[in-house]
């Protein structure tokens, strides 16, 4: 049987172990952190993401998850910019992270998972953690933004980008009449959808230089429009993250038998909300490549390009301080919203049995 390390079980790292552990191959999965788990937040799960889940064995994403509804976008009065329920367009679901990372891992079968192990090198093919050694026939780096192993494999690359501001999350025990969505406002924004559970999952970017410590969320949105304050008065702790993407051109995901899997291959701002999902979608696709390893960096590296591109231009945009440019933003918005409402009900009309 052929062996397989994968460094870091966040959400890629133990999808890519389960889905090598299927292919067959025996896999040890090694941790920096002292427990397996995810932080307290929501996320979302695009449909395509939920299919390479259950291409990985993992279902019932939905039973776990809440459908979002197109709830549309706001401004910070509450006024509307968009509402998409008429545009036809796809929706994710939101699940909690730790549920998503638990109904991976429940699904594992002989995986050896090493927690408390930080890798500190890669080395003449064997990855290093205080003074061990690790070899195997196949490694895949799923060891995130600041990932060691692509560091080693790229030292040139100088891969980290600070985007301008940082994302604050958090979880609001209450239940509120609300089908969520996103609120743009100067170098702000807010978005809070529902989890399965009746609480709600929150998130805000503020620009703001790196490393600051300490957020005052109420400052930034306790006066925007409801029920925003009310969500930040219910929430206990508040995540925060400087938020970062990893620079342009990508490097290859494969070299020799490594492969960069999820934010160690592709980092992207979370604007999209679809990191976690391109993970998901990495670990599907690696099993299916295993026999010429160079596939895998073929189908994989020019989608995730693209997304890493994309989120950081919504990101610009979503991020503009000055208040002429938003304004112009907004109202590009809102015609773009009609032009596609109207594309969205002749598809409905054309596709009507009557
Ligand atoms: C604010 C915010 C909101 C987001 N929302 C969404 C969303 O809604 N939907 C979505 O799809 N994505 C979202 N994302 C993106 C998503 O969080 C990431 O893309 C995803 O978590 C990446 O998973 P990963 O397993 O590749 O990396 P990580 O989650 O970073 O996991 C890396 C793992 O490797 C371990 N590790 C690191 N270094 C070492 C080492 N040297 N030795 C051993 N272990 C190591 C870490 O402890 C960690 O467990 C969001 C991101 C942010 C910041």
């Amino acid at each position: 049987m052929k062996t397989a390390i994968v460094v870091g079980a966040g959400i890629g790292g133990v999808a890519a172990a389960l889905g090598l552990e299927r292919a067959g191959l025996r896999v040890t999965v090694l941790e920096r952190a002292p427990e397996l788990g995810e932080v307290g937040a929501g996320i979302s799960v695009w449909p395509s993401a939920v299919k390479a889940l259950e291409e990985l064995g993992v279902e019932g994403v939905e039973k776990a998850a809440v459908e979002s509804a197109p709830a549309g976008m706001r401004r910070p009065d509450g006024r509307w910019v968009l509402r998409a329920e008429a545009l036809g367009v796809e929706v994710p679901v939101m699940i909690h992270r730790a549920r998503l990372h638990e109904l991976i891992t429940e699904r594992f079968q002989g995986v050896s998972v090493r927690t408390g192990v930080t890798v500190d090198g890669f080395v003449d093919g064997a990855v290093r953690a205080g003074g061990e050694e690790f070899r195997a026939d196949l490694i895949v780096a799923a060891d995130g933004l600041r990932s060691v192993v692509r560091r080693a494999l790229y030292p040139a690359y100088d891969g980290p980008r600070y985007a301008g501001y940082a994302a604050y999350r958090g979880i609001a025990d209450i239940e509120v009449d609300d089908g969520g969505g996103e609120t743009w406002g100067r170098g702000r924004r807010f978005g809070f959808a529902r989890l399965i559970d009746g609480r709600y999952y929150w998130y805000a970017t503020e620009n703001r230089a790196p490393g600051v410590v300490g957020a005052d969320v109420w400052a930034g949105f306790g006066s925007w429009h409801d029920p925003i304050p009310k969500l930040l008065e219910a929430t206990g702790e508040v995540l925060q993250n400087d938020i970062y993407d990893l620079r342009l051109p990508l490097v290859p995901f494969v070299q020799g038998n490594v492969v960069l899997l999820g934010d160690a291959a592709h980092a992207m701002t979370p604007n999209l909300g679809r990191g976690a999902c391109t993970a998901i979608e990495d670990a599907a696709a690696l099993p299916k490549h295993l026999k010429n390893l160079k596939a895998y960096d073929a189908e994989r590296r020019p989608a995730a390009t693209k997304l890493v591109r994309v989120s950081r231009t919504i990101g610009r945009v979503g991020q503009l301080d000055s208040g002429l440019l938003c304004g112009i933003r907004d109202g590009a918005i809102t015609l773009g919203g009609k032009l596609a409402g109207v594309r969205a009900r002749k598809r409905a009309v054309g596709q009507s049995p009557v």
